[in-house]
């Protein structure tokens, strides 16, 4: 029996985990893959406070060794979980909670075309940082307009022989300050173009896309083709308050619709995703439980 069983090793779930420890309650957290989230697959990160620069596996490990010299039990395991009963099953065994936490971040969305499912792993890539490096002196596409598009076009250029960002609107999604970055960095704008077909034979060979005012196709020769498009909240086995897009409803104190439940960090309906409101997000909720478990 644990106070709390937080459900995802993310920044959220880690900061959470460090606020509960603190508070003197027996904390377990259940994690399906590496602890460390998105940013495990953030090259470079430097709007965290206190450092100007910092790789995510970095920012990962640093805060993953906080919790765990604080005392936390890390349960490696894709648990199944279960809200009402305040349990976790893993392994074949059912932990339970007092309370559970869902810190459980979102996956980045496809790109739905019709090749999608045929070129994954053969050029198709969802993760700049982790596959980047295959494309060293080779060209290739980044789709989406949004932070993680300039982001990761701006890693690519770095490597890359020629990279294309893709965005389906003239203005981007994305900070300014990435935009301007963008703009000086030598990679190939296409606004606002969408992405008609990827090609190739055992691999990607091409991109073609298609000017949305004008209609006119054009074929860019690729190696391989990055899809930014967004992200979908890792929230189906929930049976909780959601919005439209299937984030968790909380209230400011991240409690959600269920008793003894409460959602932090990226699965969260809310307006800003960043590390630092992650961290927020787990500092608030485990401050919220602390108290209403002390009752
Ligand atoms: P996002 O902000 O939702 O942007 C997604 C982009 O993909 C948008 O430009 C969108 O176009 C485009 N898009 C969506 N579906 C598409 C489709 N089917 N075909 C073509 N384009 C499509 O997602 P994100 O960039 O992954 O960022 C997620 C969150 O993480 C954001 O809150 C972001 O600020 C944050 N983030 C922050 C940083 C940072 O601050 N350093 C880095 C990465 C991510 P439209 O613009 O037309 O909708």
């Amino acid at each position: 029996m644990y106070d709390v069983i937080i459900i995802g090793a993310g920044p959220s779930g880690l900061t959470s985990a460090i606020y509960l420890l603190r508070g003197g309650l027996k904390v377990a957290i259940v994690e399906k893959n590496y602890a460390g989230g998105q940013m495990l697959e953030t090259n470079e990160i430097e709007n965290y406070p206190g450092s100007k620069l910092i790789a995510g596996y970095d920012l990962a490990t640093s805060m993953l060794e906080q919790v765990e010299a604080l005392g936390v039990e890390m349960i490696y395991d894709e648990g199944v979980v279960d809200l009402d009963g305040l349990g976790v099953n893993v392994d074949g065994k059912t932990i339970r909670g007092r309370a559970i936490l869902i810190a459980t971040g979102a996956t980045h969305k496809e790109l739905m075309v019709e090749s999608e499912e045929r070129f994954k792993g053969k050029g198709i890539s969802y993760c700049a940082t982790c596959d980047g490096a295959f494309y060293k002196n080779k060209k290739v596409a980044v789709i989406g307009g949004g932070n993680t598009a300039l982001q990761d076009a701006l890693y690519l250029i770095k490597g890359a022989s020629e990279v294309h960002l893709v965005h389906r609107r003239e203005q981007f999604r994305g900070s300014n300050l990435l935009v301007e970055r963008i703009k000086k960095s030598g990679v190939n704008i296409h606004t606002p173009y969408i992405v008609k077909s990827i090609d190739g034979d055992d691999k990607v060979r091409s991109i073609t896309i298609t000017h949305r005012d004008t209609n006119s196709d054009e074929t860019i020769e690729v190696d391989g083709v990055f899809v930014a498009v967004g992200q979908t909240p890792n929230t189906k086995e929930f049976d909780l308050e959601k919005d439209q897009f299937g984030y968790i409803i909380t209230d400011e104190n991240m409690k959600t619709s269920k008793p003894n439940v409460w959602a932090i960090g990226d699965c969260r309906a809310k307006t800003l995703r960043q590390i630092i409101t992650a961290c927020s997000d787990g500092a608030i909720g485990a401050e919220s439980i602390i108290e209403y478990l002390n009752k």
